[in-house]
Formats: C-alpha cells, structure tokens, sequence
C-alpha cells in the first residue's frame, strides 16, 4: 500500500491510549514515521500518576510502552504542551495524521455550596500529590483531622482510602512521593467515609479493590447495608462480576474491633447518600461536615435505579472532603469540536467530527471510563481505522508534509526544550538511583526543572 509509505502521524499524549495506537500504526503500517508529543518531560501518563503507588504491577505495561518507544519508529517528544507551544493546526499543517490521546485531567465540580472550602480536595489532585504529579506536589492538605469523607465509589475512590489508611510501613515500601509519605506520616486520620449516590448494587469499584480494602491492615470496616433482600433477590439477574461484588459486601457487613490485633483505623462504605451542601466550621474557612440527602432507589431496573430524595438529611462530621466523581477534558484549541457537558471530543469511531485527519483515543475520547486494557482496545481501535483511511485515500492525500522537521523549528524559535525518550531514561536512573537509598522502587522527581536539567545532563 503505496499509500502508507512515508504518511507521516503524529500522536499527542503519552499515555496508554497514545502508547496503543503507535502500537498498532507501527505494526500495521511499516512506513509510517511516528512521534509522540507529550506535555510533561516523562511519559506514561496517568500509569505514572494516576496508578496507586502500591499497586506495581498494574505499571508493568511501562515495559511494554518502553520496547514501542525504542523500537526505532517512534519518536517521543516530552516537555511539549500541544495547545500552548504548538497549536493543533500546526500539528495540521505538519503531519497526514493527527491523533489527539491527551485524556482527561480536569476536576467535575459537584455544584454544592461549601465546595471552595479548605480541605475540600478533588480526587484527582490528591492522586497527583501523592503520585508527584508536578503541578500538584506543593499542595498541602490538614491530615491532622480524625475523619475524611470520600464522595464517589469508584476504583479512584478505593485507592485514595486505601492510600489514606495503610500502615506507613507498608507505604514506604512504594513509589509514592516523598512529600506525601512525610505528610501521610503525620496524619491522624482514622476513619474514612466512602459515600455513594446509590446502592451496593451499582459501585463502580471493582473487587480487587474491595478484597484490598477488606484486608488493609489495622482496620475495621462497615459496610451499610440496609435493604439486603431487595439485594438478594436482584443477584440471580446480575452478572457474574456483579454478583461476586454484591456478595461480597453482603458477606463483610462489618469487621469489629475486637476481631483485630491492635484496630486503630475504620473505613465505612454508606450508600444513598446524595451530597447537599459542604458545612463550613462558623470561625474557619474549615469543613464540618458533609450535609447529604436520603435518597430511595425506585424502578424496575437495578442496573440503572431512578434516584428519588425522600427529603431526609443528615450530617456526616468530617475535617475533610475528598471528591472523586471524575475526570473530564478540556478542549486543546477553540476549533475542536467539543462536547463540554461530557468533556469529551465530538467523534465518531475515533474520528474527530469535520475534522479531516484528525481522530482521538482513549478517555479525551470516551471520558473517565475503563481500565488500561479498554483504553489499549481504544488504541488499537483508532490505530485501525487510521490504516483504514490511510489506505483508502481518505486521509493523507495532499502535499508532502514537513513532519517533525516543522514543528521541532518551531520549538526552538520559541524556547521550549523538548526531552526524547533517551533522555527520559537519563532521568529514569537518576529516580531509581535515589530510590535505592530510600529502598523504594524510585523516587519520583517533581520539579520540572530539575526533570529537564538531569534527563539533558
Ligand atoms: P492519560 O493516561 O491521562 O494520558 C494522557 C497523556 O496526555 C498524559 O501523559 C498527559 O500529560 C498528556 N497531555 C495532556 N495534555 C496534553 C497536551 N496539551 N499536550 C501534550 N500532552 C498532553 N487502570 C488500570 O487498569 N488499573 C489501575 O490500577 C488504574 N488506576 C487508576 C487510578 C487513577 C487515579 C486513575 C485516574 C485511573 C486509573 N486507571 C487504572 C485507568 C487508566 O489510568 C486509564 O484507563 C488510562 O490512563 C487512560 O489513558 P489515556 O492515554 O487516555 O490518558
């Protein structure tokens, strides 16, 4: 295919969904030429800082990431932020093909008042504090609070109270970043409050997660459940994940106390539970707690209940609020079609909407849904239809196109230092080097700075 010869791709964000797609294009599509821009001067995406420190094994794919970054036929380009050093109509007017994977690193607001509160945190910053997320290192949260209130039952939430309620010397163990082991350390809190919208039936956490929260060290837990035959009799209808999940819970209600050496710690799961309002301490801009309403779950179908308030509140007390209800995207330029209520690029089957060339994967595709191997299915998906137009004339038509050559000009009349992969691993031993002394698998360096400074040493 005569068509594929020399076409050159260029893919924004290194993340899985960017890493999967170069997958696929460099083994469909033997003449390709391919690079990869990413903002940040390391690659890997939410594998580096959205996965839970201790949770290496899930970042073994970064082996794999690695052997398709030195394979020969793709080119990273770190430190390079598409939509400020480099706007996507010059991607354009570089490249046949433009694939967008830059995810989604936006916070949901809930839309309650009390949300600008001190201590009211969303998920996603706490996950770039601990995880050495850069722009999110110098936050300082009060640990020295007894209880923390989660809102949201997803995976994301699980692994925040995870991280919140193990023994430190387990922590220490991991890559998490060392300010946040130092604040961790320090921190008094002791009971964490997972609170969800609906019931046992619909969390959208999985159960290794669960099994993980079960058997945390030092902890008691309790597991509200108060409509157990309505449960009961929706399992048979359930799937099997689902039911395992469901039985579980109905399994573990409670672990007392007394049923562990030395308990010092409680996490809870509370269902129907509708956020209302964040109250505010009456001296300090402080959290008090977390007003919600009752809600009841109506309808036939348990997968997708109707909500109805049944107009009882209550007073969850907490000194501190964490919110984990989803990540969203942003439009990188003013001309992508976006829909801004889904935060997501207009699309369809990958293919950005009049956008000729163009196409996204991943969660600035589908939004904040999936593990990495959806996104890897979403990868390979797009890398497919890329071949597709490829191959069909209906993309990579025109001109001759300049490729990197272009852009990296560009990059140098503007300043910007942009960091390849080598250079990458420059810093990747300098952070396991540290590591070592810490007798940590490494320890993550958070200044930008420094990053670019010892990955050009
Ligand atoms: P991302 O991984 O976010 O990658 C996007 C990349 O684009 C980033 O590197 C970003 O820096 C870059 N970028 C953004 N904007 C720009 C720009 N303007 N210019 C250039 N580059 C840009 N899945 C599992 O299977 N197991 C887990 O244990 C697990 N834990 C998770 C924990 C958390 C807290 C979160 C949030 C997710 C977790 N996931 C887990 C899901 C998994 O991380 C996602 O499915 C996956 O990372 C989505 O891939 P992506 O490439 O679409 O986005």
């Amino acid at each position: 295919f005569s068509n594929l010869a020399n076409k050159k791709v260029c893919i924004v964000g290194s993340g899985p969904a960017g890493f999967y797609t170069a997958q696929h294009l460099i083994k469909n599509g033997p003449a390709l030429e391919i690079d990869m821009f990413e903002k940040l001067p390391v690659p890997f995406g939410l594998v580096r800082y959205g996965v839970a420190p201790d949770h290496p094994d899930v970042k073994n794919v970064i082996n794999t990431f690695t052997s398709i970054a030195k394979s020969g036929r793709l080119q990273f380009i770190g430190n390079v932020t598409i939509g400020k050093d480099v706007t996507l109509n010059d991607l354009r007017s570089a490249y046949d093909v433009v694939v967008l994977a830059y995810g989604a690193a936006q916070d949901r607001w809930l839309g309650i008042p009390g949300e600008n509160l001190d201590n009211v945190v969303s998920a996603r910053k706490f996950v770039g504090w601990y995880n050495g997320l850069p722009e999110e290192s110098n936050l300082k949260f009060n640990l020295d609070v007894e209880t923390a209130v989660i809102i949201g039952q997803g995976n994301v939430a699980l692994d925040i109270a995870r991280i919140l309620l193990t023994p430190i010397d387990l922590l220490k163990k991991t890559d998490i970043a060392q300010h946040a082991l130092e604040a961790l350390s320090r921190s008094k809190i002791k009971n964490v409050k997972i609170v969800g919208r609906r019931g046992p039936l619909q969390v959208a956490f999985t159960i290794k997660e669960l099994r993980e929260m079960i058997k945390l060290p030092e902890n008691c837990y309790r597991i509200h459940i108060d409509n157990r035959e309505y449960i009961e009799a929706c399992l048979p209808k359930t799937s099997r994940p689902r039911k395992r999940i469901t039985e579980l819970m109905l399994q573990s209600v409670n672990l007392k106390q007394s049923e562990k050496k030395d308990p010092s710690k409680e996490w809870e799961l509370i269902f129907n539970r509708n956020p209302i309002e964040i109250i505010k301490n009456p001296n300090e801009n402080k959290v008090e707690g977390l007003m919600v309403g009752i809600n009841r779950l109506t309808g036939n179908d348990w997968e997708n209940p109707k909500i109805e308030d049944t107009g009882l509140r209550e007073t969850i007390p907490c000194g501190m609020i964490l919110k984990s209800i989803g990540y969203k995207s942003l439009p990188l330029s003013d001309e992508l079609p976006f829909d801004h209520a889904k935060g997501i690029i207009r699309q369809t089957e990958g293919r950005v909407e009049g956008m000729q060339g163009v196409f996204c994967s991943g969660w600035v595709a589908s939004g904040p849904v999936g593990v990495i191997a959806s996104t890897m299915q979403s990868g390979h998906d797009v890398g497919k239809r890329i071949i597709d137009d490829l191959k069909n004339g209906i993309v990579g038509t025109g001109t001759k196109k300049p490729g990197r050559d272009a852009i990296l000009s560009q990059l140098t009349a503007r300043g910007v230092e942009p960091v390849t992969f080598v250079e990458w691993e420059a810093l990747d031993n300098e952070e396991r080097e540290r590591g070592k002394f810490q007798k940590k698998p490494r320890e993550k360096i958070v200044d930008v700075r420094e990053m670019i400074d010892i990955a050009k040493k």
